[in-house]
């Protein structure tokens, strides 16, 4: 008898979306100086949400004046303290208005909204709690004593996480006395733009967070702009790159937070069931839209087998669809233009030679939908295994000894992330020490907190965010 789960829908009243949005400058929401308008869809159903502002060069120049007006005149003037109070402020308001930031968050992005729910909105709360605590201790954070901000800074965000990335960037940077101008991705403006609205009923001095859409230009326009003194972005290596080259002729201190292409490595001593689970979380959370997902799997090949088979019968279980739908394990794909990479890489899997497998699961006919995949039989050369795909698309390698398992693992341009799975402690240890990564999960995966700092080597970026080390990226200072 085959059991089926009734729908189970998330209500949408809760949330109040505009039919267009102006940008958040100086606390207040205004036009553009000639910026068009851009539609943000749900991706789950093509709909149109809303129509956003294409911020032009000049609203740029508005934005950082505001900042920086705020940095003279307010948030310089203010003790650690009474910074921290803002930020708890946020953190709570967040918190009372996380349902609501969830559903918004689902709608636009296309995640489920058990993971908007429970990850998402609650770890960006976190993130304000945790950054509230420092704002009055920067002198005990190791950093030498009165560390100084660096003053304005851009701050350019993905897709993938919008309002979590929202936070990791906004947090530090105001609670080291920063002020901010920040761009949310193109197709996730909706819940950056609720957050604007949080920082007016915060009273957060105005100009201290200013908040502008757009597409690259607009970023760019940031990047290049003479009165930032950092940069944070969390995006492609593609861009990070353009980024550094445009930041290299001038004094501002950048921090990049870039692709992945992590390994999962499986040894034969490893909690078989356990592991299945962590391999789901690794590449199938999120759509595989998560810089630092585990899509290498490098399993012990005398494992290799039957840890497929029990892997194939839990990827059955994967619910595809709806993202309000609260039994929904795997959402929308982003974007259409995203889509297409998944399957184009995905082809080229094909064409090279790997196998492709995936459920049976009906996909919704309107949105965009990729099923969740694994390809067997790919070698290190095959594109997959080498391009970051971000979407729910792994790809298995087999190894033979443990040396064999790091020398795989370390082949790749990026080095974000990576995950050990063992019964021994001793080589979790040993296997560690000689990942070329910058976060390591030992059996577990995808495991976020603020005070655990995370960034890459290699192309997966410079610097770090979360926790003390975090912080130093926001003060000025040769901290390494
Ligand atoms: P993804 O491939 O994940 O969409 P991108 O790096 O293209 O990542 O986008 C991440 C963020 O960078 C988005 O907010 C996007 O608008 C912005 N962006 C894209 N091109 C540029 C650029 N040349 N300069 C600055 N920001 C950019």
């Amino acid at each position: 008898m085959k059991f089926e789960y009734a729908p189970a829908p998330e209500s949408t009243a809760i949330v109040n979306i505009q039919s267009e949005y102006n940008l958040f400058i100086d606390g207040k929401f205004v036009p553009s100086k000639g910026g068009k308008r851009f539609e943000t869809i749900n991706p789950a159903n093509e709909k149109v949400l809303s129509r956003v502002t294409q911020a032009t060069a000049s609203d740029v120049d508005k934005a950082v004046k505001a900042a920086s007006e705020a940095y003279r005149k307010t948030w310089s003037k203010l003790t650690g303290a009474q910074r921290g109070k803002y930020l708890f402020r946020i953190a709570r308001i967040l918190q009372e208005r996380a349902r609501e930031f969830a559903v918004l968050e689902s709608m636009d992005n296309g995640k489920p909204i058990r993971e908007t729910r429970d990850t998402d909105i609650p770890l960006a709360a976190a993130h304000f709690f945790y950054h509230a605590g420092w704002a009055d201790k920067l002198d005990y954070a190791g950093l030498g004593k009165n560390p100084k901000p660096h003053g304005v800074v851009g701050q350019i965000i993905p897709w993938n996480f919008p309002m979590l990335m929202l936070a990791w960037k906004v947090a530090p940077a105001l609670a080291t006395g920063n002020t901010v101008v920040l761009k949310p991705a193109e197709t996730t403006p909706l819940t950056a733009l609720l957050f604007a609205e949080v920082c007016q009923q915060a009273d957060l001095p105005k100009g201290v967070v200013n908040i502008l859409t757009g597409d690259g230009a607009t970023g760019a326009a940031i990047v290049n702009h003479p009165g930032i003194n950092k940069i944070a972005f969390t995006g492609s290596t593609e861009v990070g790159k353009i980024i550094a080259k445009s930041v290299a002729s001038s004094k501002k201190a950048l921090t990049l937070e870039l692709g992945g292409k992590g390994a999962n490595i499986i040894f034969e001593d490893a909690p078989i069931d356990e592991t299945v689970e962590g391999i789901i979380n690794g590449i199938y959370f999120n759509q595989g839209h998560v810089c630092c997902a585990g899509s290498r799997l490098l399993v012990q090949e005398n494992i290799k087998e039957e840890l497929l088979e029990k892997l194939k019968r839990r990827m059955s279980m994967i619910r595809v669809g709806d993202p309000l739908d609260k039994n929904t394990d795997l959402g929308a794909i982003n974007s259409q233009a995203q889509l297409m990479k998944i399957r184009e890489l995905s082809e080229s899997g094909d064409a090279e030679g790997a196998e492709r497998w995936s459920p049976q699961c009906e996909l919704p006919e309107k949105g965009f939908w990729f099923p969740p995949t694994f390809f067997t039989g790919v070698s290190q050369a095959h594109r997959i295994a080498r391009e970051e795909i971000f979407g729910p698309v792994l790809s298995v390698i087999s190894f033979r000894t443990p040396s064999e398992a790091i020398e795989k693992a370390n082949n790749t341009p990026f080095g974000l992330s990576a995950g050990i799975w063992t019964d021994k402690g001793s080589r979790i240890l040993w296997s560690a020490q000689q990942l070329k990564a910058g976060v390591i999960w030992a059996n577990t995966f995808n495991k976020f907190d603020p005070a655990s700092p995370f960034g890459g080597y290699k192309e997966s970026g410079w610097g770090r965010e979360g926790g003390r080390h975090g912080l130093s990226a926001y003060l000025k200072g040769d901290f390494s």
